[in-house]
């Protein structure tokens, strides 16, 4: 999003000078169906971004303009509920917790854009909540700590946007730091950066433009076979409460006992955290050939195992396995749809993309889309000439 032509939008509307701040997207390595079940993830904040310019109005509304969806729309900030806007809902949700939170929010303006692109997996509505939420922080002066803003986010996407999430896209969205991924414990929220130094290669996310209808149905019942297996093993250790408490050794133990599609659960889950632990170790020595290994492990377990993937996701990581210029490929997100991220060598990477999107046409008669990301620093302020604050 060109932040001069946010600006100029900004004054044209509201005849005044703004403050500016940008909320990133995010990918995920490696580490998928962790969050739930307590392990960890690996995501990066990205340089997609969402750009929310905001000014005081001295009023008690908040007036907002979506500049992708060239919609403007008007909400009485003393009786904050869901709207039909559903562009809107993530700015109203963030504002209805900080007031929750005690916070005092006054009447302001909000103009917003980005090119995260919607629905595809990279946490548009992510980097919304937290632009919102940091935008208000910085305006009102409010102060907000990051994790709690990160939590506001997350909490805004349950009550306003009606979606269950983890935590991980607001965490990886707010702390986000360039040129490192975040491994972050989903059990007590502790988190260490990772460099990843990928020198000769580019992360490039192929967008499979398909969203399968089982992907909640399926999400539920995995969180309830996941469940199930935590209670089989909790009969024998009765100190564990997640999948995060159990090893390998401890869940072939009962493995008698389970159903065996329970077990082809639990045991991805358990092997998704040791690849992502053994993962982070790889990269800290620099092995991204190494580190690209783990995700074809992962992408395999998740379409073998846990039996998230789909006949386009498994399409195009297999396009990838006999190419040597790329070291790792996976499905990313909930699965059913959405992207593939894969780390192709640089001097290849148009060979990569020319080849993959055509080989997808081919088969499934579907225009992919291609994005190459770089890892970028979270929530931030936009310094502008002329900007107020
Ligand atoms: P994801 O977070 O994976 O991109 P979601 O379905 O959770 O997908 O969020 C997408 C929604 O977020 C959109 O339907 C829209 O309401 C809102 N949104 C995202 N990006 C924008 C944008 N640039 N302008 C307006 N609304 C946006
Ligand atoms: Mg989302």
């Amino acid at each position: 999003m060109d932040v001069s032509i946010l600006k100029d939008k900004f004054f044209e509307l509201y005849g005044a000078a703004p403050l500016i701040v940008r909320s990133p997207g995010r990918i995920n390595l490696i580490g998928e169906h962790t969050d739930y079940n307590e392990g960890f993830v690996l995501p990066a904040a990205i340089d997609k971004e969402m750009v929310l310019a905001v000014a005081k109005n001295n009023t008690d509304k908040c007036r907002l303009h979506s500049v992708d969806y060239n919609e403007s729309a008007e909400f009485s900030l003393k009786d904050l509920k869901p709207s039909d806007t559903a562009w809107a809902n993530y700015i109203l949700g963030v504002a209805d917790q900080l007031k929750k939170a005690g916070h005092t929010i006054e009447g302001f303006d909000c103009v917003f854009g980005g090119d995260i692109p919607m629905g595809a997996g990279l946490s548009s509505s992510a980097a919304l909540e937290c632009g919102a939420g940091y935008a208000l922080s910085e305006l009102f002066k409010l102060d907000i700590e990051k994790t709690q803003l990160v939590k506001f986010a997350q909490k805004a996407e349950h009550t306003f946007a009606g979606v269950q999430c983890g935590i991980m896209d607001q965490f990886a969205s707010v702390m986000g730091k360039k040129d490192h991924a975040i491994r972050l414990d989903c059990r007590s929220l502790e988190f260490s950066y990772f460099p990843i130094n990928l020198r000769n290669y580019q992360v490039v996310l192929c967008d499979t433009q398909v969203k399968h209808s089982l992907a909640s149905s399926e999400y539920n019942t995995r969180r309830k076979e996941c469940e199930r297996g935590v209670a089989a093993v909790k009969e024998k250790y009765p100190e564990v409460n997640s999948l995060r408490d159990i090893s390998l050794q401890m869940l072939n133990e009962v493995k008698e006992q389970l159903d065996p599609v329970v077990y082809k659960r639990c045991s991805f889950v358990i092997e998704e955290n040791e690849r992502l632990l053994s993962g982070c170790a790889l990269l800290e020595e620099g092995d991204i050939a190494g580190f690209g290994k783990k995700m074809y492990g992962s992408h395999d377990g998740l379409s073998e195992n846990y039996e998230v993937s789909c006949k386009e996701l498994d399409f195009l990581v297999d396009y990838t396995r006999d190419k040597e210029y790329v070291v790792g490929a996976r499905m990313m997100g909930g699965g059913f749809g959405g992207c593939t991220i894969n780390l192709v060598a640089i001097d290849q990477k148009d060979t990569f993309i020319a080849g993959i999107r055509e080989a997808y046409k081919e088969k499934f008669n579907i225009d992919m889309k291609t994005y190459e990301v770089a890892v970028k620093d979270g929530t931030g302020r936009v310094e502008v000439a002329n900007a107020t604050a």
